[in-house]
């Protein structure tokens, strides 16, 4: 049997004590150390299709996961004034997550002026597909209820154990034993690293930081709950940018939950605070409640792997919440250890492995990330330096779309689509205007087999409107309370 100790009772450390634990059963003993004097981070609602991953492990579908907390459902992401007085919709894709999207029907439909969006959801509505959950789709989760939740349903099979890690004994890189305020000196075979931002154990390891402030310089929320009662409830999480930063606003229960992200390069607190007052004052007529202020380093670290430490979730990194990443990363990362290792043997193969795929996912979110700040603009200081200081790979990918057109090929660190299908790509990219028309047929006619892909993108796009008529939406709020009865 093998002891896995998992410092931290977060979002990260519950998937992964669950998952470790899920999978190898009685050939593993998980045992969990909290601070309970220090909490949870208490934001992260807004997930992406990859939750079910760790719901799937736990035995927990859609519907138990409405029926028993406030969950909503998820169909996308909705940008709004990323262009001012714009907006546009990135939804996920129907079946075959990650194949089908490849070939993409915007090269039809886009010169053809009937450009439907993603391929199963394309506009923010306040509505769901009404067949069960079969259907590519994300949820919006209360942190701390969904925390007590699942501790809850794992308290048979991992130990608990509300402790401090004082100090770490570390020798040749490898983690000998943890020194804990009551429980002394322990040791395990291995550990997992779930401690957020203060990565208490991969960082007394030898691994670099890697910053990308220079990239994505928004390192501050001020995150604050809105009671609400919904008329209709969203089927997406609302992006809404602003003069220096952007807002999330995530549909839950019986609240909103959202946050005010900026750059404390461009924008001082108080700044930002007066801003998110006057925005919550429009929107929701209430003020700023809160004097709480999120401050972290974007970035991540170069090997999340070290030794017989895995750092999960925060302390492995962060790149602001944009496309809702954390507990992506965090399930990810997981599934990727365990399936890589599912021998437990810890090779240093695997360890390699596991590095590079976890690098490459950082790099393909970061490069996705910054591609939605491609908008050009320059009315303000953030947007301004936003604008001049484009990564290469957006200036390259920006080249493509505007004079070409792009396929799975081009998508950079995500070229195994590690994250987004092309699909999405496509989305943000027609969402800043980044596509011309007269390009694409220009770029066609350059083609020997033109008529080929032509008719193949016609009959893809076709496909997809079919599907999309074929499939009626009720309202979702109509959907949770008949489960909630
Ligand atoms: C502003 C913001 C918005 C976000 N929005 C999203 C989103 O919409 N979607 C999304 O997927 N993700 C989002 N995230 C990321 C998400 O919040 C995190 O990935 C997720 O909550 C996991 O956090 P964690 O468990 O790694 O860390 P934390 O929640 O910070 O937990 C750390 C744990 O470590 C324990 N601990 C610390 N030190 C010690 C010690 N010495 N001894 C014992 N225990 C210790 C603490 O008690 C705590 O239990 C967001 C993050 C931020 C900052």
């Amino acid at each position: 049997m093998k002891k896995f100790v998992v410092i931290g009772s977060g979002t990260s450390g519950l998937i992964a004590a669950g998952m470790i634990k899920r999978y190898w059963g009685d050939e593993v003993q998980v045992s969990l150390y909290y601070d309970a004097s220090k909490k949870n981070i208490a934001v992260g609602e807004s997930t992406t299709p990859v939750v079910h991953l760790f719901l799937n492990a736990m035995g927990i579908s859609t519907h138990d996961m409405i029926r028993d907390l406030s969950t909503t459902v998820k169909l996308g992401i909705n940008f709004k004034n990323w262009i001012p007085d714009t907006e546009y919709f990135h939804g996920f894709q129907e079946v075959n997550f990650w194949g089908e999207a490849d070939n993409s029907s915007a090269v039809y439909s886009i010169p053809n002026d009937s450009y439907d969006g993603g391929l199963l959801f394309n506009k923010a509505t306040t509505t769901l597909p009404q067949e069960g959950f079969d259907y590519s789709h994300a949820l919006h989760i209360d942190t701390q209820e969904f925390s007590n939740y699942i501790t809850k349903k794992l308290e048979k099979e991992i130990e608990f154990v509300d402790d401090v890690a004082e100090r770490i004994n570390i020798k040749d890189n490898q983690i000998e034993s943890i020194d804990f305020r009551s429980s002394g000196n322990v040791a395990a075979d291995f550990y997992i690293d779930c401690s957020g931002f203060n990565s208490l154990l991969i960082n007394k390891l030898d691994t670099e930081w890697n910053d990308i402030t220079d990239e994505l310089p928004i390192d501050r929320a001020i995150p604050q709950q809105i009671p609400h009662e919904f008329d209709e409830i969203p089927s997406y999480t609302l992006a809404e940018a602003t003069d220096n930063g952007w807002i999330w606003q995530i549909p839950i229960g019986n609240r909103y939950g959202t946050g005010y992200l900026y750059s404390s390069r461009f924008t001082s607190d108080e700044e930002a605070r007066e801003k998110y007052n006057s925005w919550l004052l429009e929107k929701f007529g209430v003020g700023l409640e809160t004097d709480r202020i999120i401050k972290y380093k974007p970035g991540y670290y170069q090997d999340a792997w070290v030794g017989n430490c895995l750092a999960v979730g925060l302390s492995s990194g962060f790149v602001e919440p944009l496309e809702s990443t954390g507990i992506h990363i965090i399930v990810k990362q997981v599934y990727d250890f365990i399936s890589l290792n599912s021998n437990l043997r810890f090779l240093e193969y695997n360890r390699k492995k596991f590095n590079e795929i976890n690098l490459r996912g950082y790099k393909a979110i970061i490069d996705f990330i910054c591609l939605h700040y491609n908008t050009n603009r320059v009315d303000s200081e953030f947007w301004k330096y936003m604008t001049e200081n484009k990564t290469e790979w957006v200036r390259d990918f920006d080249e493509k779309c505007r004079y070409e057109f792009v396929d799975a090929s081009n998508l950079g660190n995500n070229s195994t689509r590690f994250v987004w299908p092309l699909d999405s790509y496509i989305q943000v990219a027609n969402g800043l205007n980044m596509f011309d028309k007269e390009a694409i047929i220009e770029f066609l006619d350059s083609k020997r087999n033109k008529n080929q892909i032509l008719e193949f993108a016609k009959e893809h796009h076709e496909y997809t409107v079919l599907k999309k008529n074929e499939n009626k939406h009720i309202p979702h709020k109509q959907i949770i309370a008949s489960i909630h009865k």
